[in-house]
């Protein structure tokens, strides 16, 4: 069976195909398929727009399946925000930098000990004429005051994980892709694969 992966990112699609090469004979990338498209990521929930790229992908392609996912950072003391808006927060111009610059700012005066926050994955499975399979993973940190370390990307460097006492971005990619919210979600999915076969 085939299954197309709705990303380019080189190292999603490198962990994605580790994880579900077992159960999927084949596994191409949106370039590998010649498909070009934007899709506008408009839910409301990581799962909403999950399964909007997901069906978006699948009706434009021929493959069997299609996995598509979609994170965000959630920050208690905002309620939650930036949330599906990770990407964006910084409104125009937004990139990695602006974000965190911007995340800081408006968390400048929350306490420690109300700075928690999760990086929050949601991946979903489109089978074409089946149900959608979809599943949840998340990774509990504390918001820094300051970046730290260098590696990773997006909120990484003010993430902190306690049990390794580090932020994301000063972990190796591997350290990282064991603990993190896409590998549990991915994790997630294939406990529910396994229930199915
Ligand atoms: P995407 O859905 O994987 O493209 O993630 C959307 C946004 O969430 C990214 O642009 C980052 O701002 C943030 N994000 C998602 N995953 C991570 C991560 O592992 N580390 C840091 N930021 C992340």
């Amino acid at each position: 069976m085939q299954l197309l992966i709705a990303s380019n990112n080189k190292h999603k699609v490198e962990e994605i195909k580790s994880i579900l090469s077992p159960y999927f004979t084949d596994i191409l990338t949106l370039r590998d398929a010649g498909i070009d498209v934007d899709v506008a990521e408009d839910g409301v929930t990581f799962e909403e727009n999950a399964a909007i790229k997901a069906h978006a992908i699948l009706s434009l392609s021929t493959a069997d399946a299609v996995l598509a996912d979609d994170s965000g950072l959630m920050v208690d003391a905002l309620g939650g925000a930036p949330g599906v808006y990770s990407a964006r927060f910084a409104g125009d111009g937004h990139n990695d930098a602006a974000n965190n610059a911007k995340l800081l700012e408006v968390m400048r005066d929350v306490p420690p000990a109300q700075r928690g926050c999760r990086f929050v994955t949601a991946v979903c499975l489109s089978k074409r004429g089946e149900a959608d399979i979809c599943a949840r993973g998340e990774v509990e940190g504390e918001l820094l005051n300051t970046p730290q370390g260098n590696n990773g990307f997006g909120y990484d460097p003010l993430f902190y994980y306690a049990p390794f006492n580090k932020t994301f971005a000063q972990l190796t990619a591997d350290e990282k892709n064991a603990v993190s919210h896409r590998k549990r979600a991915l994790t997630a999915l294939c406990e529910k694969l396994d229930k199915l076969t």
